[in-house]
C-alpha cells in the first residue's frame, strides 16, 4: 500500500511582518491632511526619527502625505505637477467629509462628540 501519510499536518503560514508595517504607508484621507494643514505650526506633529521611512522620516511632503529619502528628492517632488495640483487642491474648498455630506442631506451637526470606545 503506502500512499500518503494521513497524520501528516500542514504547518500554518505565518502572517508576514510586512502586512503589519503596511498601514504606515498608507495613505491618508484628503480630510485629514487638509487639517494637518489647517493646523497651528506648534501643533504639528515633529517628525520623529524613524528608520524604517526613506531618510529617517525627516523629508516629508505634508501635502502629499509622502516621505523622501533625502532633501534634494523632496525638493524635486516640490517641482512635480502631482505636487502642484495638489498643493492647489489644498489651498481651495475642503474635501468632502462626513459632516459635509450631513450638512447637505439637512441633518445639522450631528451631536456625537468625538468617537469614544465603545463600551
Ligand atoms: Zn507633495
Amino acid at each position: 500500500m503506502g500512499g500518503k501519510c494521513p497524520h501528516r499536518k500542514v504547518k500554518k503560514r505565518r502572517l508576514s511582518h510586512k502586512t503589519d508595517r503596511r498601514a504606515k504607508f498608507l495613505i491618508k484621507g484628503d480630510d485629514m491632511v487638509y487639517d494637518e494643514l489647517n493646523k497651528p505650526e506648534e501643533e504639528r506633529k515633529a517628525l520623529p526619527l524613524d528608520e524604517d521611512l526613506p531618510g529617517m522620516g525627516q523629508y516629508y511632503c505634508l501635502h502629499c502625505d509622502r516621505y523622501f529619502s533625502g532633501v534634494a528628492v523632496r525638493d524635486d517632488h516640490f517641482k512635480t505637477k502631482k505636487h502642484r495640483r495638489r498643493v492647489k487642491q489644498m489651498m481651495g474648498e475642503a474635501p468632502h467629509t462626513q459632516l459635509d455630506a450631513e450638512l447637505a442631506a439637512g441633518m445639522g451637526m450631528p451631536d456625537n462628540g468625538p468617537k469614544l470606545m465603545s463600551i
